[in-house]
């Protein structure tokens, strides 16, 4: 009798201990499971946040509410001279009581007085784009300034070389002037 009731105490401690070993593994399994799903949930979080950084940085959309195309990306005569020229930008229609928001959240690089260009705002976009808005009445950022997209900057006007209140845009893309329409009508952001 004694015997067997050893026995039964033996057998009983060694399932518990069977059961502790088993409960540790498990626990252990969880703590890792759990670790991974955290690490995994934060390079998520990374990669999302990284992808909406690359996209607000790049010059997409249009720099006024209204867009009306006055006069296209390509060769065409020259307003003034009436000569055949190659037109770097895109004019919008515009009045000046219109404002000019960034396409792309960036530095800015120029604002004020440019030549031909008149009163004029050049954004760096960090990324080897930059953005020019042209024959502004007024500049409402100032050199240096990080602004997002979407950023007032400035009023439509007619400074410069002009022939009536429009906006002249520019996309330049490692020092090469890009065909804005192919970024107005994108909606990624
Ligand atoms: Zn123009």
């Amino acid at each position: 009798m004694k015997t067997i009731l050893i026995s039964l105490c033996v057998f009983l401690i060694l399932i518990i201990q069977h059961v502790r070993i088993e409960n540790k593994q498990l626990h252990d399994r969880i703590y890792y499971q759990n670790n991974y799903i955290t690490n995994i949930t934060t390079q998520l979080h990374y990669i999302d946040s990284t992808r909406k950084y690359v996209w607000r940085h790049l010059p997409i959309g249009s720099p006024l509410s209204l867009t009306l195309i006055r006069s296209k990306f390509g060769n065409r005569r020259d307003p003034i001279t009436r000569r055949w020229t190659k037109h770097q930008g895109l004019d919008f229609k515009g009045t000046i009581k219109d404002t000019v928001y960034s396409t792309g959240a960036g530095i800015i690089e120029c604002s004020g007085w440019n030549h031909g260009y008149g009163k004029c705002i050049i954004i760096d976009h960090m990324n080897g784009y930059k953005t020019l808005y042209a024959h502004l009445s007024q500049c409402i950022v100032s050199e240096g300034m990080y602004i997002t997209d979407n950023y007032p900057i400035g009023m439509v006007g007619s400074t410069g070389r002009s022939t009536g209140a429009h906006l002249h845009y520019e996309i330049i893309y490692l020092n090469q002037h890009k065909d804005p329409i192919n970024f107005i009508y994108l909606n990624l952001k």
